[in-house]
C-alpha cells in the first residue's frame, strides 16, 4: 500500500497545539501566512507520496552495493533525489544567505515527517546534510562557509556526521580518531569511523564529512574532541571539484532495516592523512556537534513520527479489507474490538507523538525569532526539555506502532510482500542512532528537568494544567474522563519529577534506574495535553465537528495515559528492584 500525506491533520497539528497559528498572528516568521504553509504542506505531500514512497520497497530490495570503493545507491534514487533539491526542499529552514528559503522549522519538521514516511531511508540522508548546514553556519570561520555552505544548502553536496568508531558509541569521549596540525593550517585525518550514514554514495558530486577527531596534545574525554570538515574532493576557491581526498569507504553494512541507506565504515589516512578543516575551536567540537544532534535528534524523532504514519494508514486499508470472524458491519476485521484498540492505539501514539515533535520545531524557532532576549531564552530551554522526549517517545512510537501494524495483517503481517513487515524493520533503528533512546532519557533526567533549579520543568507543567483546565471548563460530555486522567497524568509527572530532583545528587543510580520510565511518563502527560489542545481547537473551531480529535484524545487519555500512575510507582519505587545482575555460572 502506498503513502497518502496526511496534509490536513499536519497542518492542524501544526498551527493549533505547536502553536504555528499564534506565531504567525504575532508577526513572529514576517509576512508568512498560513496559506503559505498550507502551499508549502500540500506541494511537500504530494512530492513524498508521488516521487519518494514508489522508491520505498526499490531501496529495500536492492540495498546500497560497495564495489571498487563506489556505493551505486538503488535504481531511480539519484533522479529522486535531484528532483527533491531542485524543489528547495533541503533548504527549507536553512537561512536565505546561503540560498535557503528560511522559513519555520516547525514546517520543516512536518516536511521531514512527510519525507520519511514516504521512505525512512531516503529520508535519514537529507537529516544529516541539515545538520551540518546548522553547525557549519553556526561554527564555521567565513572562508569554509564561503566554499561550502550554499552547496550544502541546496543539497548539491550531501553532508555526513561522523562520531562513532568501534570503542566509541555511546561514550564519545572515547574516540581515538586523530588531527595533526600542518604548516597551512589545515589538519591531517588519520583513523576510522564505523556506521557512518550515507558516508558513500553517488546521489551527489561531492561528499562532505563532518568528522570528531582529537589533536596530540588534546586532554583525555570530551574536552578534548575538536570538529573538521573534511571533503571527498577537495574544493578549488572557484568552487570547481578537484583531487580525491585520502578517505575512503572501506565496508557498507548488512543490516535489519533502512537497506536504501548506506552505512559505511570509513577510513582516513591511506596515504600520510586526509586534508581537514577546523570547524570552531580546538577542543570544542563536542559544541558544535551539538548544535548538529539537536537539529538531528529532533529529525529522528520525526523519523519514528513517520513510520508510525504509514504503518497505521496500511493497517487500516488492511483492516477495512481483510474479512474474517463475525464481524459486524461490513465484516471485515476493523470492527473487531480487539481491532479498533490496536488501530486507535496507533493513531493515538502517532498524533501524540507528531505534536511533541512540532512543538520542539516551534520552539526551536521562538529560540531564535523571539522579539526579547528573555522569551528567545525561555523557548531555548522549552526546545532542550522536550528534544530528548521527542526523540525517544516517537522513536519508541515508531516501533510500537509498526509493531502492531504488523499484528493487524495476522500472518501477512509477517510475510515480506505486504510491506507491513518493512516499517517494523526499518523502524528499530531510530531508537537507537542519535544518541539512544536510554541515553535520551538520561539526558532529560541528569541535565533537563534541573535545568534552572527546576524551573523550566515547573512553566511546562503550569502549561499543561491549563491544558486540563480547560478540557474540564469545556464540560463537554464527549471528552469522558479526559479532563481527570490527564490531571492524574499531570500530578504523577509533577511527584515523580520532585522525587527525581530530589534524589540526583543522593543516590544517582537510583534516579538514573527511573529514567526510561520517567520519559515516557512524560510524553504520556505531555502527548494527552497536546491532544487535548487539538481537539478543544477542532470542536471550537468547527461547531463539533471535529474530524474525530475529541474520541482520539478521550482514548489517549483513558487508556494510555492512565498509564503515568504506575510508571511513577516506578520511578520512585521501583529503583531498589533494579539489582545488580549476577552472570549464570559458566
Ligand atoms: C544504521 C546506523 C546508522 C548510524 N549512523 C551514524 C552516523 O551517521 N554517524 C555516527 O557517528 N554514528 C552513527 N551510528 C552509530 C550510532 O549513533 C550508535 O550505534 C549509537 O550511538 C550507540 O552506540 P553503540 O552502538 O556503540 O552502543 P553502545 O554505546 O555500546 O550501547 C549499548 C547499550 O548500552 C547502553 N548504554 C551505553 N552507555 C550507557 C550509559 N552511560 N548509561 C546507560 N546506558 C548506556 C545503550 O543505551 C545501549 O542500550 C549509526 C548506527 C547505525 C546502526
Amino acid at each position: 500500500m502506498s503513502y497518502r500525506a496526511p496534509v490536513a491533520d499536519i497542518a492542524f497539528t501544526l498551527k493549533h497545539s505547536a502553536g504555528l497559528s499564534q506565531a504567525l498572528g504575532e508577526g513572529l516568521y514576517g509576512d508568512l501566512t498560513e496559506a503559505d504553509v498550507d502551499a508549502v504542506l500540500e506541494e511537500a505531500g504530494k512530492f513524498a507520496s508521488t516521487v519518494i514512497a514508489p522508491l520505498n520497497t526499490v531501496g529495500d530490495k536492492h540495498g546500497t552495493p560497495l564495489k571498487d570503493g563506489k556505493v551505486t545507491m538503488p535504481p531511480g534514487w539519484k533522479e529522486a533525489y535531484t528532483a527533491w533539491v531542485q524543489g528547495g526542499w533541503n533548504g527549507l529552514a536553512a537561512s536565505a544567505d546561503w540560498g535557503g528559503q528560511g522559513l519555520p522549522h516547525a514546517l520543516n519538521a512536518a516536511c521531514i515527517e512527510m519525507w520519511n514516511s514516504a521512505s525512512m531511508a531516503f529520508g535519514i540522508g537529507p537529516v544529516l546534510t541539515m545538520g551540518a548546514i546548522e553547525a557549519l553556519d553556526r561554527h564555521g570561520a567565513d572562508a569554509l562557509k564561503a566554499k561550502y555552505l550554499e552547496k550544502l544548502t541546496t543539497g548539491e553536496w550531501m553532508g555526513t556526521m561522523q562520531l562513532t568508531e568501534p570503542q566509541a558509541g555511546s561514550d564519545v569521549g572515547a574516540l581515538r580518531a586523530r588531527a595533526d596540525r600542518a604548516a597551512d593550517g589545515s589538519y591531517r585525518i588519520t583513523g576510522s569511523k564505523i556506521f557512518i550514514t550515507y558516508g558513500e554514495h553517488d546521489l551527489t558530486d561531492n561528499i562532505i564529512h563532518f568528522v570528531l577527531a582529537r589533536l596530540p596534545d588534546a586532554p583525555p574525554g570530551t574536552k578534548g574532541i575538536s570538529l573538521f570538515l573534511v571533503p571527498k574532493f577537495f574544493v578549488s576557491d572557484d568552487g570547481a571539484i578537484g583531487e580525491r581526498n585520502d578517505a575512503r569507504c572501506h565496508s557498507v553494512e548488512h543490516k535489519l532495516g533502512i537497506h536504501g541507506s548506506p552505512t559505511c565504515t570509513m577510513v582516513y589516512g591511506d596515504n600520510g592523512g586526509a586534508t581537514g578543516w577546523l570547524v570552531g575551536e580546538e577542543n570544542r567540537g563536542l559544541n558544535c556537534m551539538f548544535t548538529m544532534m539537536n537539529n538531528a535528534r529532533l529529525a529522528v524523532g520525526l523519523q519514528g513520527v513517520a513510520i508510525a504514519e504509514r504503518a497505521t494508514q496500511h493497517a487500516m486499508a488492511y483492516a477495512n479489507d481483510r474479512k474474517q470472524g463475525r464481524a459486524g458491519g461490513n465484516g471485515a476485521i476493523v470492527n473487531h474490538p480487539d481491532v479498533r484498540r490496536m488501530l486507535l492505539t496507533m493513531r493515538a501514539l502517532t498524533g501524540a507523538a507528531r505534536a511533541i515533535c512540532y512543538a520542539t520545531g516551534a520552539a526551536i524557532d521562538r529560540s531564535h525569532l523571539a522579539k526579547d532576549d528573555a522569551a528567545r531564552k525561555a523557548a531555548d530551554q522549552r526546545a532542550s526539555l522536550l528534544t530528548p522526549i521527542a526523540k525517544a517517545f516517537s522513536t519508541d512510537v515508531g516501533t510500537e506502532v509498526a509493531s502492531l501494524g504488523v499484528q493487524v495483517h495476522g500472518g501477512m503481517g509477517f510475510i515480506e510482500e505486504t510491506g507491513a513487515a518493512q516499517h517494523y524493520r526499518d523502524a528499530r533503528i531510530a531508537q537507537i542512532y542519535e544518541g539512544t533512546n536510554g541515553i535520551q532519557s538520561i539526558d532529560l533526567v541528569t541535565r533537563k528537568i534541573p535545568m534552572m533549579g527546576g524551573a523550566v520543568m515547573k512553566d511546562y507543567l503550569d502549561e499543561l494544567r491549563r491544558t486540563v483546565a480547560a478540557v474540564k471548563q469545556a464540560n463537554d460530555p464527549a471528552f469522558g474522563a479526559t479532563g481527570i486522567r490527564l490531571s492524574d497524568a499531570v500530578d504523577s509527572l509533577d511527584r515523580a519529577t520532585a522525587w527525581l530532583l530530589g534524589n540526583l545528587d543522593k543516590s544517582p543510580d537510583a534516579a538514573l534506574a527511573g529514567a526510561t520510565p520517567y520519559l515516557r511518563l512524560f510524553a504520556s502527560a505531555a502527548g494527552g495535553c497536546a491532544l487535548a489542545e487539538d481537539a478543544l481547537a477542532a470542536s471550537r473551531l468547527n461547531g463539533g465537528a471535529d474530524g474525530g480529535r475529541v474520541a482520539l484524545a478521550r482514548f489517549f487519555a483513558e487508556n494510555i495515559a492512565v498509564q503515568a500512575g504506575g510508571l511513577e510507582t516506578t520511578v520512585t519505587e521501583g529503583a531498589d528492584s533494579v539489582s545488580p545482575i549476577a552472570l549464570p555460572a559458566a
